[in-house]
């Protein structure tokens, strides 16, 4: 802009005219600062509501609030492009966002325009006095309340400009929070809560000083953007941040779990890219040894399938569409079937059969195994009637406990209720357990199993050797055999040394007067082996899969 060409066409008022008419437009604080000596040479009327009418004043004086001129002084900076800098200005006690280009004032003096786009973060109470109603109410529902800094929305705002506006930059979104905020503040209160929380704003603030690309999501979720060349760069932002947040007076210890979301389809909605850095987060909770992570476009397809199989569940439940599968075991002093373990499997209407791995971890998440378990409890027993009506020997089955039902269920009334509605004696179910359900309330695990134990059922240690407590758990627990793990006699039947740790484990529990089953038995190599070990039942592949009732009914017969 070129005011000193209009010099002499116009009388002074007019003048002033024009000069208001260009620079009050937009509603903007405007100033024209003299280059070589930063007098202000005009204000517009948002700058004087602002910052006051103080003539003949000098833009540190009345912008930055200093007695001289400032080193930093972005004008330096300026050479015939307009620029943007974020910068603090003491007067409004907050960061704003000023934008500067050099200009020709009417005495051909160099001269630079000065506005203000946008005022970022507010600290303190000068708020109110200092800058007008009109900024406040904009900029309410842009700033949190408890912390000053950007809130949700604005941190979408502020992101996707970023994004759109430099192509050429990778960018990534960060977003962390604190693990166990919610202890926090029921330990010390709410207040020291939200002091941990103003901790952070600031943790934040004075990290990146000059930028509003940070927010508190909400609760105790954080997050920042950068742009960045090589990952390791934000690894190393993410650590200063960490750092910052720990030193802090506050005693109390704030650990921070962060998740990484490298911005690849620009298109993706920005509220997507934090749930999915969020997401990465989730990934590494309650791991001491993982303070970030990054997304993964694998969790989403997991966490897709995790919420289907949410949904239909208990549709599935209803439709009886959960498969009771039978697999046998086998005595191996006469090869005889002496049991089958009850095993579902999941006919998807549409998915087909789905088998327990995807479906058993995340019931036993979601609690709904209880339901399942059940109901598998139930088909057993039903099995078993059937057999003895049909004037067949029953086959004793074993089922799954899991460790859900031992603090959440009354077990032993729950299987007397089976026994007494099916009229069937205990010793026609085993109950296997594994060490994961001592885990917790070790106590009422044992008072339940005991239990159940007296009034006759039969308990069998699945998974065993697959642990480090499956020697306590037997040693506190009275249990009548263990299941030694597939993958330990896969994996280990294989070398000498193996053999030697199985053999031993096999008359380490004959001396307790336990029986064994081994589990996952492939090979007539392994039969050989287990058959001189000494144990005493076998099951696995070598001698049958797990199939549907029917079918197990059909083999039964033929033996018959
Ligand atoms: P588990 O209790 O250890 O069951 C034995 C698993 O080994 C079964 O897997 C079985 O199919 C598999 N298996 C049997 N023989 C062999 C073999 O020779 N080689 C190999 N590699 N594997 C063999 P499945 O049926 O996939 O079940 C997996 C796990 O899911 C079970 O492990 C059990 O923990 C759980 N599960 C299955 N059904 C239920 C249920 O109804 N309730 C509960 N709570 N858990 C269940
Ligand atoms: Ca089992
Ligand atoms: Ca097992």
């Amino acid at each position: 802009m070129n005011f000193a060409e209009i010099k002499g066409k116009l009388n002074t008022q007019e003048t002033k005219q024009l000069v208001d008419s260009i620079l009050n437009v937009g509603d903007r604080a405007t100033f024209v600062i003299d280059r070589g000596t930063f007098e202000v040479l005009y204000l517009n009327e948002k700058a004087s509501e602002l910052f006051g009418d103080k003539v003949d004043a000098y833009c540190y004086e009345l912008i930055c609030d200093n007695e001289n001129a400032c080193i930093d002084c972005p004008m330096a900076q300026i050479t015939d492009k307009t620029i943007v800098r974020n910068r603090h200005s003491r007067a409004l006690d907050a960061i704003g966002k000023w934008q500067y280009s050099v200009i020709r004032w009417f005495d051909n003096r160099e001269a630079v325009l000065v506005t203000l786009l946008d005022v970022a973060v507010v600290f303190g109470d000068k708020e109110d006095s200092q800058i007008g109603r009109k900024e406040r109410i904009a900029r309410e529902g842009q700033f949190d309340a408890l912390t000053g800094i950007p809130n949700y929305s604005k941190f979408c705002a502020n992101t996707e400009n970023a994004i759109r506006y430099n192509p050429d930059k990778e960018y990534a979104i960060i977003t962390f929070d604190i693990d166990k905020f919610k202890s926090v503040n029921d330990l010390y209160g709410m207040s020291v809560g939200d002091m941990i929380l103003k901790h952070i704003a600031n943790a934040l603030r004075g990290y990146f000083p000059y930028d509003e690309n940070y927010a508190r999501l909400h609760s105790d979720v954080f997050a920042f953007f950068m742009s960045y060349t090589k990952r390791g760069e934000i690894i190393r932002a993410i650590e200063k941040v960490r750092r910052a947040i720990v030193a802090s007076d506050i005693r109390v210890d704030i650990s921070t779990t962060f998740g990484i979301y490298l911005v690849k389809d620009r298109h993706v909605p920005i509220n997507l890219m934090c749930d999915r850095a969020k997401m990465a987060a989730a990934t590494i909770k309650n791991n001491v040894m993982k303070f970030c992570a990054f997304y993964d476009e694998q969790y989403r397809d997991d966490m897709i399938k995790v919420s289907e199989i949410e949904r239909e569940m208990k549709r599935a439940l209803h439709n009886h569409e959960f498969k009771m599968y039978l697999q046998p075991k086998y005595s191996l002093k006469d090869n005889s079937m002496c049991g089958a373990e009850v095993l579902s499997r999941w006919m998807h209407p549409e998915k087909g059969l789905i088998p327990p791995m995807d479906f058993i971890p995340l019931f036993e998440r979601n609690g709904f195994i209880m339901k399942l378990d059940e109901y598998m409890w139930e088909q057993a027993c039903k099995t078993i009637r059937g057999w003895i009506d049909a004037g067949i020997k029953p086959i004793p089955l074993s089922v799954n406990i899991s460790r859900y039902h031992i603090q959440h269920n009354d077990l032993p009334s729950i299987f007397n209720r089976l026994l007494k509605q099916y009229k069937l004696s205990s010793d026609m179910l085993t109950l296997e357990i594994t060490e994961s359900m001592f885990m917790n309330s070790p106590a009422k695990l044992a008072d339940v199993l005991n239990t159940l134990r007296e009034r006759g059922f039969k308990l069998e240690v699945d998974d065993f050797g697959a642990g480090f407590s499956s020697l306590s758990l037997i040693r506190d627990i009275s249990v009548d055999t263990i299941k030694i793990d597939k993958n330990f006699l896969d994996q280990e039947i294989a070398s000498d040394k193996g053999k030697i740790v199985v053999s031993h484990t096999i008359s380490m529990a004959k001396d307790l007067n336990l029986q064994v089953v081994a589990e996952g038995v492939e090979t007539g190599e392994h039969v050989e082996f287990l058959k001189n070990s000494n144990c005493d039942i076998a099951q696995g592949y070598y001698f049958a899969r797990p199939m549907p009732v029917e079918e197990f009914n059909q083999m039964v017969a033929k033996k018959i």
